[in-house]
C-alpha cells in the first residue's frame, strides 16, 4: 500500500434537480483513500451513499467538486473514456444481484469481458477464476431463478471482479440476505480487499460496516464523522 491517495474526492456536491424542487443529496463532502483501503460508508437511507458511490464508479456525475481515482480527474473524461473507467477500473455490486435472468450465472459473469479484445479461451478461463474466487463455479450453468439469494449475489461479485479491476464498490451489498450470507459476502469481499483491491461498502447495517478499515459517516448528505475501526485485530469474541 502506498501512501498516495488513490481515491479524492473534493469539496463534492450533486444537487438533484426536480421540478419545483432540489435535493442537495451531496454536500461539500471531501476525503482521501489510500489503494488497499477497505472503507465503510454509513448512513441511513437517503444519506447519499449511492450517489456518492455512482460518482466515484463513474455512473453520475457531481454538481461541483472533483473525484480523482488513480490519478484520473473523472471531469476530464467525456462519455467514452467514462465507459471504459468503469469496464475496466471498477466493478460494482449493488444491493440486488443483477443478473440477467434470461442468461446462466456463467453468460452473466461473462457480460462485461464481451467488448474487451481477447480470445473466448481467455475469455472463458477469467470467467471461470472468478467464479471459482466466489465459490460459485457449481453454479455456473444454471439460471440466476434457480439460485438462493446467497448464491446470486456471490455470482454478482464473480461479474464485478471478472476484469480484475482495481476498485470495487459495494452497494448495500447484504441488503436482501440473511445474517449467514451477508456474513458469506463480507468475508468474500474482505477476501478480495485483502488481494489488493480498494474496497468501498455503503450501508446502513453496522455489522455491514464493522469489516471495515475505516468508516465514513454521512448524514444528509454531509461527511459528519469519521473513525478508524481496528477490526482486523480484534480479539475474537468471548476473550
Ligand atoms: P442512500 O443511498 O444513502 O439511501 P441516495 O444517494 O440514494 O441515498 O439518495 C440521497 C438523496 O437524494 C435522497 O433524498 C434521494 O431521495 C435523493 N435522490 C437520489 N437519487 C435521485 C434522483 N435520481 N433524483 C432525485 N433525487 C434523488
Ligand atoms: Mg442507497
Amino acid at each position: 500500500m502506498d501512501d498516495e491517495a488513490y481515491i479524492t474526492v473534493e469539496g463534492l456536491s450533486r444537487t438533484y434537480h426536480r421540478p419545483g424542487s432540489e435535493l442537495d443529496a451531496l454536500v461539500d463532502v471531501s476525503f482521501t483513500v489510500p489503494r488497499g483501503q477497505f472503507v465503510g460508508i454509513m448512513g441511513h437511507s437517503g444519506a447519499g451513499k449511492s450517489t456518492l458511490l455512482n460518482i466515484i464508479g463513474g455512473l453520475d456525475r457531481p454538481s461541483s467538486g472533483a473525484v480523482s481515482v488513480g490519478g484520473v480527474d473523472l471531469a476530464a473524461l467525456d462519455e467514452e473514456a467514462l465507459a471504459i473507467y468503469r469496464r475496466n477500473s471498477v466493478g460494482f455490486v449493488f444491493q440486488d444481484a443483477k443478473l440477467v435472468p434470461a442468461l446462466t450465472v456463467f453468460e452473466n459473469v461473462m457480460l462485461p469481458l464481451v467488448p474487451i479484445p481477447g480470445s473466448d479461451e481467455e475469455k472463458s478461463a477469467k470467467v471461470e477464476a472468478a467464479l471459482e474466487e466466489t465459490n460459485i463455479g457449481h453454479r455456473a450453468s444454471h439460471l440466476p431463478g434457480e439460485l438462493s439469494g446467497g448464491e446470486q449475489q456471490r455470482a454478482a461479485v464473480a461479474r464485478a471482479i471478472v476484469n480484475d479491476p482495481e476498485l470495487l464498490l459495494a452497494d448495500e451489498p447484504t441488503g436482501e440476505l440473511d445474517r449467514h450470507n451477508a456474513d458469506r459476502i463480507l468475508e468474500l469481499l474482505v477476501r478480495l480487499n485483502r488481494e489488493g483491491r480498494t474496497v468501498l461498502v455503503a450501508s446502513h447495517d453496522e455489522a455491514t460496516i464493522a469489516v471495515a478499515d475505516r468508516v465514513l459517516c454521512l448524514e444528509e448528505g454531509r461527511l459528519t464523522s469519521e473513525r478508524l475501526v481496528d477490526t482486523r485485530s480484534a480479539a475474537p469474541e468471548g476473550e
